[in-house]
């Protein structure tokens, strides 16, 4: 076997040769380090191959009415489900996460987000008919049409319920899938495969190809008529590039800096418990936890006090036991990150009030810590740390703590806490994110309802609801006579002066100063 080469993925995944000189990327536990498995690194050509076959299943697929091909797709469901504790397991070792959290956090919401599809897709799907306000004579509709073959590339804090959650949207909407997971967790998407295949389903509808960014790109280059990309803010700016240089739609689901607002009048103990759930759950890894905190001076430092005694309970270690809070890191690098900011942040004079380093001996853990008397001079407040670390900062007024919360170039979910809730309602539609939370944290990423996406530099496009099925499709739009159709529309050619002299006419009658349509208000 070769000398294993480090790329991107660091010592987490690493690509190497198997014996019959395969390129393969292998995969570690972040918690223990051993070994897990290993899979082949696709090449472009491959890849290619793989979305030629994808298209030609989904010549036959498309063509399937929806409720069967929902039904199918329950199929799916169901053996997940029979076979949870595996996938759970996989995902646990794999990520570094408690199982509680691969349960519910990444396998119970495709659960659910598939049952919720294949309820609604029908009603989100249905032909539109469109009221026409001016051209009476014609009857409009729109219909939804399947793209073809949708390209998945995925990060690796959520290797499961991210991907998934595209995958089963774009399949139900009519479409195969070509996934590239995050070659830091290739063995998930594997065991996720491995369980489509038994299920009977068509096996080249839904298609895994591995390896490093190239192999995203060359996903992107291989025919694809869509991309759904989750990772970082870099790798979108290029993947975006990338699609419109081919004119492919893209949806980009980029980087968080979520925060979160403690209002006077917050409940602080839920407020607290909120704060070491948001900010801790996957080690922090999760593009919606709770970055950074700016609590008000009448609750700051209740709120703070209340927090670092909810983090010295909080249980570290091997994510396999089920009493255990919060798991590994899981990529190397975020360990590096972490320290980073720490240093700035010190540095600058924040306070260190919990956790603060990474922990000796086997395996990638780094402490829980709450950093206090941040400001917007620290990275810390200012930058995404996709880690296990939750800073705060002491604000005087609502207004301050909303100017604050929107000082970022990200925007993906922020949090209000307050008891008044139309209050928190009002706060919330002032924060500039995709998704504003009143008193809860994370969880609308397991609501399979409601839109999920970024403002600003944390994304374009939405996954999840109604929205995120029909971006899965193509909106065509057809148009017919009502009454049977002259021989000659009179607007068409020869042009004449008469014409003219008329149009110049009805467009003062329906749109002028003195039309009769503006005399009684808007007619049209
Ligand atoms: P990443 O950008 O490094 O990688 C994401 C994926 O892109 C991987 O599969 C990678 O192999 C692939 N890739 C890398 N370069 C590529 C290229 N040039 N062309 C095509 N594909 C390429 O991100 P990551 O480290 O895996 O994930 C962490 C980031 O993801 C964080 O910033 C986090 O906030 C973000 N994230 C966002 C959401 C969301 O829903 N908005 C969810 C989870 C994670």
């Amino acid at each position: 076997m070769a000398t294993p080469s480090t790329r991107q993925g660091e010592a987490r995944s690493t690509a190497t040769t198997d014996r019959r000189g395969h390129d393969v990327l292998q995969s570690h536990a972040p918690a223990t380090g051993v070994l897990l498995g290993e899979v082949p690194i696709s090449s472009p050509e491959e890849v290619r191959g793989a979305v030629a076959r994808a298209r030609r299943a989904q010549e036959a697929w498309g063509l399937l009415p929806l409720a069967e091909r929902s039904e199918r797709v329950l199929r799916y469901r169901g053996a997940l489900v029979d076979r949870a504790e595996e996938v759970v397991d996989l995902i646990s070792r794999e990520c570094g996460k408690p199982k509680q959290e691969a349960l519910l956090h990444e396998v119970a919401p495709i659960a659910d987000l598939t049952t919720y599809y294949a309820k609604r897709a029908g009603k989100s799907l249905a032909r539109r008919e469109i009221e026409m306000h001016l051209m009476k004579h014609k009857r409009a509709h729109v219909h939804y049409a399947p793209r073809g073959v949708v390209g998945i590339i995925s990060p690796w804090n959520f290797p499961f319920s991210i991907t998934m959650g595209d995958a089963i949207a774009a399949l139900i909407a009519g479409n195969a899938v070509v996934v590239k997971p995050s070659e830091v967790t290739p063995l998930v998407l594997q065991k996720a495969k491995e369980i489509w295949d038994a299920t009977g389903l068509a096996e080249d509808l839904f298609q895994v190809v591995h390896g490093y960014g190239g192999t995203g790109a060359a996903l992107i280059d291989a025919g694809v008529d869509k991309i759904v990309f989750t990772g970082g803010v870099a790798t979108g700016k290029r993947v975006a590039a990338m699609c419109g240089e081919r004119l492919i739609p893209c949806t980009l689901e980029l980087g968080g800096k979520a925060p979160l607002i403690a209002c006077a009048d917050a409940d602080v103990e839920r407020t607290a418990r909120a704060i070491v759930f948001g900010g801790f759950a996957n080690s922090g890894q999760i593009c919606v936890s709770v970055e950074r905190v700016y609590a008000h001076e009448a609750i700051h430092d209740r709120l703070l006090e209340r927090v670092v005694g909810l983090v010295s309970e909080l249980r570290q270690g091997d994510p396999q036991s089920a009493s255990v809070d919060v798991g590994a890191v899981t990529f190397p690098k975020q360990l590096e990150i972490a320290e980073a900011h720490l240093r700035d942040a010190i540095g600058k004079g924040a306070e260190l009030r919990a956790g603060g380093k990474r922990r000796a001996g086997q395996g990638m853990f780094f402490e829980p810590t709450i950093l206090a008397r941040c400001d917007h001079r620290m990275t810390v407040m200012t930058e995404e740390i996709f880690g296990p670390i939750v800073p705060f900062m002491k604000v005087s007024t609502e207004e301050e703590a909303i100017a604050l919360a929107n000082d970022s170039h990200l925007g993906l979910n922020a949090y209000v806490f307050t008891k008044d809730r139309e209050r928190g309602g009002r706060i919330a539609e002032r924060v500039v994110a995709g998704s504003v939370l009143v008193n809860d944290v994370l969880v609308n990423h397991a609501c399979p309802e409601t839109p999920f996406g970024g403002v600003k530099q944390s994304g374009i496009g939405r996954v999840h609801g109604e929205d995120a099925l029909r971006e899965m499709c193509e909106v065509r739009h057809v148009m017919v006579d009502r009454v049977p159709s002259l021989e000659r529309d009179p607007i068409w050619f020869p042009y004449t002066p008469e014409l003219l002299k008329w149009a110049f006419k009805g467009a003062r009658a329906l749109f002028g100063g003195g039309s009769l349509a503006s005399k009684l208000g808007e007619l049209l």
